[in-house]
Formats: C-alpha cells, structure tokens, sequence
C-alpha cells in the first residue's frame, strides 16, 4: 500500500499553484526514495550508537569545512524558497525561507566561533560556551520555521488574493531574521549571565546540553508530528526527512554525551549536511524539471500559435508554405516535403529547405521517385498511415533507400497527416546534421502541428470547394439574367438581385425597407399562393409556374416562377423569377399573324370561289335562263287558257303549278350561287357528304353537258355525317369538278368521263374525282398543289393549293393519283363527325 496516500488526496486541490512545491503532491518514486533515506538515516543511527562515545583525532579544519558547506546549501536553499515566494506568494514558503536564512547565518557564525577552526579560542571574542550555545538556537531554529510552515500554508488559501508587494515582505522578513540573528549571536556571545553553562570544560557538555538537546529533539519531533498530520506535498516529504535527520543528529549527539572530537560528533556533523542539502536538491531537481517543462510548454505554445496561423489559412498555396515554415522551424530539420492526395495518386506539392537562417519553400507537382523522397519510406507511411523516425539514416530497415544515402540525411521524420481516420497527407523531414535530431519533446509537438495541418489541408479543400459554389452562385445572381429572391414563406422579399428589382420597377431602397412582398400579385394570380407555400414547407421544391407581380407603378408584368427551399433555414426559399413580358408579346403576335393569316386565307379562298363561279358564269346563266324562259312561255300560254271563254281554268291550274316549279328552281340556283359567293366566317356543323356532292353536280350540270361530260355518280348511302363547314366543303368538291372538266376539254369529247364517288374507310369518309383528262404531270404529280402553279394560260395556280389547305383545316387530305387508262383521280379524305375540329 501507499505510505504517503494521503498526498494529493488531501492537497490544496487545483486552485493553488501547482507548480510550487509546497502544494505538488509527491510521486510514487519520491515517496519511496524518502522512505529510503529515512531508513538510512534511523539505520546509521542504529549502527552508531554504540560507539558515538568513541574518541577520534581532532581535525580543526573539518567544522568549518562543514559549516561552510552548511552554510552555502542553506543559504542557496532559502534563496531559491524566497524566489518560489515571490512566484507563488506562498507565505509558507517564506516562512521556510526564512528558517533556512536563520540556519545558514547562524552556522556561519558558529563556524567563526568554534574554538580552534580560525582561532583557539574562536573569533567572536565570546566564552567557550558560545558555539554550542549557537548549535542550540540553530537546531531550534529549524523546527520553528516548520511549524510556521505548517501554519501559514493552510492560512495562504485564505489570504490568496492579499496583495501587499512580495519584495517588501521579503526585505522585511529578511530583516527580521539578521536582527533575530543578532540576537542570538549576541546572546550567544555576551549571554554568559543570562543563560546557564552548557560546557564543563572546552570539550565536554554539562547536563544541561543534554536537557536543552532533549527538549529540542521533543521540539523536533512535534515538528515531525505536525508535518505528518498535515502532509500533502513533496516538501513535507522532505522536510520529514530533514526534520528525522535533525533528530537523528540531536540523539546522536546526546549519546556520546556533546563531546567533541569523538565519532558522533563527527557523524553527527554529516547528518547535519543531510540536513542541509536534501531540500536544496529537491529544489534543484524539481527547477530543472519545471524548466524542463517550461521549454515543452514553449515548444506547445509555439505549436499552438503556429496551428492559428495554419488554421486562419484558406488558400491552399499559401497554407502549404506557412505550413512547411512552421514545421521546419518547430522541427530543428533541414529539409523537408509535402505529400499530398491528387486524382488518385500521391504527389509531391512542396519542397522546403534551410538556407542560412531563411526557410525556403518551393511548390508545384513531383511525382514520387527514388530521387525525389525516400520511396520505400514514404510508401511504406501511404500503406501503414504510421509514423516512422529513423534516428539513423544509415542503418535501418530503409537504408537501402538510394535517395537516403545519395541526400546525406541523418535524422528522418515521416509523420503521416491522418484526418477522420483519412489520410490526408504525408510530411517527410530530414536533418543532415544530427543523429537522433527529432526528440520525443519535438516529435510530439510535430503530432501536434501535423493534425492541425491535416485539419486546415481538409478545411482549405472544403472552403475552396464552397468557395467555387458560391462563386457558381453569385455569377448566376449577377449575371442579372434571371431575377433570384431569397423569400421567407411568410411573404417578405429578404434578398433581390438588380435583374429582379428591374423587373417589377422597384430600387433597393424599397427591398431594404420590407415594403416588397412576393405576395404582392393581382387577385387572379393569389390564390394558388398559400397552397403553393405548403408545397415548399413539404416537399421543398416547386414546378415552374406562371403569374403576375404588379410593378411600382401598378402595371403587371407576366412571370415564370420557380421556387426551392433553403434546407438550412425551413422558413426560407429561392426564388427563380423570369420575365415573360416578351415573349407573351410574341405569342401575342404569333396569334395575330395567325388570326390575320387565316383571314387572308379566307380571302382567297373566297377570291378563288368567285373566280370558279366567274368560270361557270355562262353555264349558271343558262342554268337560271332556263327555268325562266319556261316560267314565261308557260305565263303565256296560261294568260292564252284563261282568255279562252269559257276559260279553261284546270289547263290553267296545272301551267301555274309548273311556273312555280320553274321559279322555285331559278330561285334555287340563284340562291346557291349567292351562298357560295358571299364572304362569310368559317362555321362548321354537321353535314351529309352526299348532299353536298349532289348539290356541286347539280350546279355543274350545265357546264358538263355543255362539255358533253358524261357525268357518273357512285354515292354510298347511309355515310356517317361529317363536321364541317358546308361552303368551303362545296368549294373544293366544285373545284375538282371544274379542272377535271377543263383537263377533259383536252381530250375527245366521246372519251369526256367523270366519276364521283363516296365512301366510307376505316377513319372517315372518302371522295374521288375521277376523270379521263390528260392526267398529272408525270415528273412531279405534287407540283400541282402548290401555289400558283398553273398549265392555263388564265390560271392562278391557287384552286388546289386553297383546296389542299382547307382540307387539312378540317383535318382531312387531299391527293392526286394517275387514272387508267389516262387522266386524274383526285382522293378527299375527311375524319368523321365531332372529331373535326
Ligand atoms: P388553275 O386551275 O388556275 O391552273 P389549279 O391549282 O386549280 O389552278 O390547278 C393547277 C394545275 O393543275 C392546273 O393548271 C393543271 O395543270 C393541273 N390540274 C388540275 N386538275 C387537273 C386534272 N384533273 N387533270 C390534269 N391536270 C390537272
């Protein structure tokens, strides 16, 4: 078990200065080594006993050899415990200071004034009484320091924020102690009446000696007592053992019973060296360790300044020279590599190297050979991700490196850089000057930089990866193309580029203000807004959509608008606006240029039926003529019957009825023509395909007789109605009739044959207009349906280009096909019913 376990479970805690002995609890080792020399020490008093008596030759020189001894340590000692005072403030310490001062000063007088040493009868011109005297007050001098000690540490915690100036006490408590001094050496000196006799002649103590050397050990051990009570650091450890010395001195001065010159006095004298120095070598010990650790702690507060420089660097250029600065300067190397990650591979980035007192780093991409790094290490680093220090260069498992041997390195360092597990790059060091140049101190402090260095490496990549977004970002918003807002789904505009702010009229003043809501939209355009708004809250994104923003001025403009959440703040979205203000313009002016071509249409359409009609003139006229000639001469004869007496009113009767019959025929004709010349709108409806074909062939029938056509038609009963406008429909059928009968003109007039005929197939109702004319032209039989194309000398070449394109409006087709054994077969297909639009 532990001795001493009640250190630092006891200590001050971690309040106090812990750097100050009084308060750092002792280790293990410190323990036992105090144990260790206390064992001794109760061991050489054990072996001496039973010869402290015994005499051995006078050596004048040794008491003040010792003494001066003595004194130096005790004084360096509380030189050293005053320095800690002015560190820590620890009035303890100072107090321990101060017993030291008071032994170290009483020592050197009782050097001075030992009979023999300088004078033979001592220098101060005392009694024979005054050095053992001075011997008293010195070994009462110790223990009283101790119980100060004590006393004033448990005090410290309370006292901790006085702030009386510490060089002040320490003048003044120095002070103290040389008056104290005085006054013990005075006493001492000139005491003779004041105190009693210790000496009963110059080499033997009275019994009184041997009291006052009993009270003080009593003293001394009270002091060990109470150090034991409250132990708690290393010092007490120590000055337990300092305290056992001083006892262990006293006993075995009373056992040989003060006189002088035997074997305990002189061993006693070494046990008072023991005394003397152990707590000066703890206090050199423990300095040389707090410097030690002072200069790691530099080293780390130097590699913590370095990782703020690395950390505070986002260009990856500039952070791989600062980073191969600090490295080399931390590292005491002379050369140095950075290995990093590109597409795939390991690449050399930067080279750094030592000229004179300036780093020197250059960068660009190496690949890594045997003449650029050490391969097999670096490659052996990539595969383990471990750190590898050779201490020699030239023999390890990777001497046979050519570049180790070729570059003269002593020391190398290959410390991977290991970000989340990755490995985000390697670092190679060399030192050509040294072996074993990278201590455990620095290599730590390395560790230290290296992950700092992996952290910033990955942080660069990452900022500059943002910064190419952002930078992909903010060319779309300045580049004013389309307008962006950053919205809240509450209504407010947050953020707006020029290009948006251009489009509804507004300036930034208005934005900045929050009088711009995404909101603000006529009334026909609102309502989808809060569906929409739930939309984004749900599932993030919105479908391009259109509506309209009033401008600053009141107009609206028309927009197509996207809208994407912003996963970071819920509340927020992107807003992609586009301004469709021209191009409803051009659809505007599409459907006029429609609405005006299809009148256009319309006109020649109608131009080209009065041209028709103006071809048939003739044949209507006679067609007309007749039905009136006959009305007249039926008149006539009717106006001859009822003269007749008695008139013959039934012969009467009956030419009436034919007179009506004529006049309702003329009538007809007249009335068709005027429908098929009049300019009126498309109008579509149901009609019976037959009839139509029936009525065009009635109003050509002059014509073709005229022409001596035979005319045949084969029309199929019971045809599905088809939806269409009745004029244009004539007008085509009426159109082919026409030229079939122009092209027959060409032929004999015993071969003049047309065959119209209706039929119903799979998807509407087809009519062919067969004819025995010339036929098509054979090069190209479609040339006929473009416009002004015309074999007549007074044709347009616009009838069947009209045709074709009127067809096609009722969804329908129009083509031609040679005839057998000559002329053209003209095939007009047409949808059924409704579904002609
Ligand atoms: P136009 O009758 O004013 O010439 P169309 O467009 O009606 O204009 O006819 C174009 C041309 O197609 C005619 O000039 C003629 O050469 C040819 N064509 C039209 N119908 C027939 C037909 N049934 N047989 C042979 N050729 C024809």
């Amino acid at each position: 078990m532990e001795p001493f376990s009640r250190f630092g479970a006891n200590g001050l805690g971690t309040d106090q200065p812990q750097l100050s002995l009084a308060y750092l609890p002792p280790t293990p080792r410190q323990t036992w080594s105090a144990l260790a020399v206390a064992a001794v020490l109760l061991l050489g008093l054990g072996v001496l006993a039973p010869v402290a008596g015994k005499p051995v030759p006078h050596v004048n020189g040794f008491i003040p050899a010792i003494d001066a001894t003595i004194f130096l340590t005790d004084f360096i000692t509380a030189c050293l415990l005053l320095a800690d005072f002015s560190i820590t403030r620890s009035r303890a310490l100072l107090a321990l200071a101060c017993g030291y001062l008071t032994s170290s000063l009483i020592v050197a007088v009782h050097g001075l004034s030992f009979p023999g040493a300088f004078s033979p009868t001592g220098n101060l011109g005392g009694s024979s009484q005054t050095t053992i005297r001075l011997y008293l007050f010195w070994h009462l001098g110790f223990p009283a320091a101790v119980f100060a000690y004590v006393w004033l540490r448990d005090s410290d915690r309370a006292k901790a924020g006085s702030h009386a100036p510490t060089s002040l006490v320490a003048v003044c408590s120095v002070a103290g102690i040389f008056a104290l001094v005085g006054l013990f050496v005075w006493l001492a000196a000139a005491g003779d009446a004041l105190l009693p006799t210790a000496l009963v002649d110059p080499s033997h103590a009275g019994p009184v000696v041997l009291w006052l050397i009993a009270l003080t050990m009593l003293i001394c051990a009270a002091a060990l007592s109470v150090l034991w009570v409250f132990r708690r650091s290393v010092l007490d450890l120590w000055l337990m053992v300092v305290v056992l010395a001083s006892i262990v001195e006293l006993a075995i001065t009373a056992l040989f019973g003060g006189t002088r010159f035997t074997l305990g006095f002189y061993t006693g004298r070494v046990f008072s060296l023991v005394t003397s120095t152990v707590v000066l070598t703890l206090l050199l010990a423990e300095t040389s360790r707090l410097y030690g650790r002072l200069t790691h702690a530099n080293m780390l507060a130097g590699a913590v300044k370095a990782s703020q420089a690395l950390s505070s660097k986002i260009e990856l250029p500039n952070l791989i020279e600062q980073m191969m600065k600090i490295v080399l300067a931390n590292a005491d190397a002379d050369r140095g590599l950075l290995i990093l990650p590109s597409e795939g591979e390991y690449l050399i980035q930067a080279k750094a190297r030592m000229i004179g007192d300036q780093i020197e780093v250059t960068i660009g991409q190496t690949p890594i050979t045997g003449i650029t790094c050490p391969e097999s290490l670096v490659r052996h680093v990539i595969r383990t991700q471990e750190c590898v220090i050779l201490n020699d260069a030239f023999s390890n498992q990777f001497s046979g490196d050519e570049y180790l041997s070729d570059q003269q390195s002593k020391s190398v360092l290959c410390l991977p850089l290991i970000k989340q597990g990755e490995l985000a790059g390697i670092l190679l060091i060399e030192n050509t000057r040294t072996l074993h140049a990278f201590t455990s101190a620095r290599i730590s402090v390395l560790e230290l930089l290296a992950a700092q260095a992996a952290i910033s490496l990955e942080n660069t990549r990452l900022y500059n990866d943002l910064y190419e977004r952002e930078a992909k970002i903010r060319r779309l918003v300045d580049s004013n193309i389309i307008g962006i807002l950053i919205i809240d789904l509450d209504g407010r505009i947050i953020e707006a580029n020029d290009a948006f702010l251009r489009m509804v009229r507004y300036d930034r003043e208005d934005l900045i203000s929050g009088r711009m809501h995404w909101t603000d939209s006529p009334p026909k355009w609102r309502g989808g807004d809060e569906q929409r708004v739930e939309m984004v809250k749900t599932i993030g994104t919105l479908q391009a959509f259109e509506k309209e923003y009033f401008r600053k001025d009141g107009s609206r403009v028309p927009v197509l608008v996207g809208v994407e959440r912003i996963e970071e703040t819920k509340n927020q979205a992107v807003a992609f606006v586009i301004d469709l203000t021209e191009q409803k313009r051009a659809e505007a002016a599409l459907r006029d240029a429609e609405l005006r071509n299809i009148e256009a249409q319309m006109l020649l359409a109608h131009a080209n039926r009065i041209a028709t009609i103006g071809e048939l003139a003739a044949s209507l006229a006679h067609e007309v003529n007749h039905p009136i000639g006959a009305t007249l001469m039926n008149a006539e004869t009717a106006l001859r019957w009822l003269a007749a007496s008695p008139p013959n009113l039934d012969n009467t009767r009956r030419l009436i009825g034919r007179i009506i019959a004529d006049s309702k025929r003329a009538a007809d004709i007249v009335g068709r023509i005027r429908d098929f010349a009049k300019k009126a709108p498309a109008r579509k409806e149901a009609l019976e395909i037959n009839d139509i074909v029936s009525g065009v062939v009635g109003l050509t029938r002059s014509e073709t007789s005229t022409n001596g056509v035979l005319v045949e038609t084969r029309l199929t009963g019971g045809l599905p109605s088809i939806w269409a406008d009745p004029v244009q429909l004539q007008q085509v059928v009426l159109n082919l009739i026409v030229n079939a009968i122009e092209a027959m003109s060409e032929v004999g007039e015993e071969s003049r044959r047309l065959l119209i005929s209706t039929e119903a197939e799979s998807d509407g109702i087809l009519i062919t207009i067969s004819d025995s004319g010339p036929g098509l032209p054979q090069a190209d039989p479609e040339r006929i349906f473009e416009a002004f194309y015309t074999t007549k000398a007074s044709g347009l070449g616009m009838g069947l280009s009209i045709c074709r394109s009127i067809i096609e409006a009722h969804g329908g087709r129009l083509w031609a096909t040679p005839n057998e054994p000559h002329g053209a077969v003209f095939h007009l297909m047409l949808p059924n019913g409704e579904e002609i639009t």
